[in-house]
Parts: structure tokens; sequence; C-alpha cells
């Protein structure tokens, strides 16, 4: 991943809050982009590099999620502190934390266009930019089409993300992950529209993706550290601007 695997800061009440605020504009980033399903799906973070994390709590939407809305849970699914149910697929996000150090971030949603491209079971072609960084990074899992609810079939899932970046759920959606929320967000982000590109180029017959040194190039520079901080930072403003009725419209395709 490009972000450095690092902790959020020190473990303590500050790191906490730290982490919720920006898990709670992660969830409402997620659902300003289109990628919530009910009340499905969770967002995640490691509480510094212990082996704890703070996730959405269960059966709300993304853009109800507020500073109450996390549970502190243990690797064992068990809640250490919060007032919220933890979801049901913590499996998900425990086999990740316990066999991927470097990761500090997990998102997990039923974004509906990687769940209709990982039904397909189709390599993803570097056709757009965000195509480029889940070159040789993207797994796919069809264990089961199913919510995750058990850590062994969470550890075939894991498997599946090996060192990547993220993973297709068969029928089911989609699994990225980062060294910080950010990364694992606008991960998700880019990772939904490679995919609605692809179901796009294909429709039309025809499809032809970036090759050789332009991928790892564009990786490199398109989706380095900076940039991806810059991405996070443009969609934070842009939440800004739907929640004030200031968001120009518009019609990208
Ligand atoms: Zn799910």
């Amino acid at each position: 991943m490009n972000m450095p695997a690092r902790a959020e800061g020190a473990v303590g009440a500050p790191l906490d809050k730290a982490l919720i605020k920006r898990l709670t504009t992660a969830c409402h980033i997620l659902y300003m982009e289109g990628q919530n399903d009910l009340n499905h799906g969770q967002i995640s973070a490691r509480r510094g590099s212990s082996a704890e994390y703070w996730i959405r709590g269960a059966a709300m939407g993304f853009e109800e999620a507020s500073s109450t809305s996390f549970a502190l849970c243990g690797m064992d699914g068990g809640r250490l502190s919060g007032t919220v149910t933890v979801p049901p697929e913590w499996p998900i996000h425990s086999a990740v934390y316990a066999r991927c150090p470097g990761v500090n971030a997990i998102v997990h949603t039923h974004a509906p266009n990687a769940l209709i491209f990982g039904a397909k079971r189709r390599p993803l072609v570097p056709l757009s930019h965000d195509g480029c960084v889940f070159a040789g990074a993207l797994g796919y899992f069809d264990l089961t089409t199913n919510t995750i609810l058990d850590l062994n079939t969470a550890g075939r899932l894991a498997d599946a993300l090996g060192a990547g970046k993220a993973v297709l759920l068969k029928n089911h959606g989609l699994v990225t992950v980062g060294g910080t929320i950010q990364e694992a967000a606008v991960l998700a982000v880019c990772l939904e529209q490679a995919c609605a590109l692809q179901l796009r180029a294909e429709a039309s017959g025809h499809i032809s993706g970036s090759e050789g040194s332009d991928i790892t190039e564009k990786e490199e520079f398109i989706f380095s550290d900076a940039a991806v901080s810059t991405y996070w930072s443009y969609l934070e403003r842009k939440l800004a601007r739907v929640r004030e009725g200031r968001q120009l419209p518009q019609q990208r395709y």
C-alpha cells in the first residue's frame, strides 16, 4: 500500500477521539459516493498498534454515523468500549488485522458496481487511473457470497487479500485496506469507480488498458501518499459543500 504503516497517534483518549472523528467523516464520504446499502457495510480503524479496533456499529446507514456510533472491538469480536452493537461481520476486520500488521483501516461496502463486476470474475483492467492502483493488488473471494460471520471464512478472505489493497467479494461487495483511514476510504471510492468504468467499457465491446511501465508510473505518481492525501482532502471539502447545499451538479457520463 502507498501510505506508510503507522498508528495514528499514541493510544489514549486523544487518539480515540481523532480516530472516531475521521471514521465518521469516512462514513459520510462513503455514503456521499454511493456506497451505502441500507444498513450494511462497515469501516474500522486499528487503535494504535494494538489488537483492538474501532468499528462502526451494526444496523445503521453510513450517513447516520456520529461520534457515538462506534464500538471498540477485540480480536474475538467482544465489545471493549462503546454502546452500539458490534456488527456481525466483525470477523472480516479481525482476520485482516491479525494477518496484516501494516493495515490500520478497513472498509467493507456493498458498492454496486464493485458487486456487479465482482460477480463476473474478470480481471480488473488498468483502464482508468483508478484501475492502475489495483494492478496486482486486487484479490477475489468466492468461498461464499453470504455475509461473513466466522473467523475461518474471514481468514480465507484475508488469504485472498494477501499483501494487496483490496478484494472483490463475489455477489457481495468490496473490501479495501490502508495504512490509514484516508487511504482505505479513498481506495474504496477508486475501486468502485474503476469497476464502473470497466463495466461501461465492456458494454461498448472494446476494452484496452494501460500497459507496462505506464501502470507502475501512474501508481507511483497518481497514487503517491501525497496524492491520496489530496483526494481525501477533496472529498472532505466536497462533503462540506454537500452538507451546506453548495455542491455544484455534476454529470460526468
Ligand atoms: Zn457485507
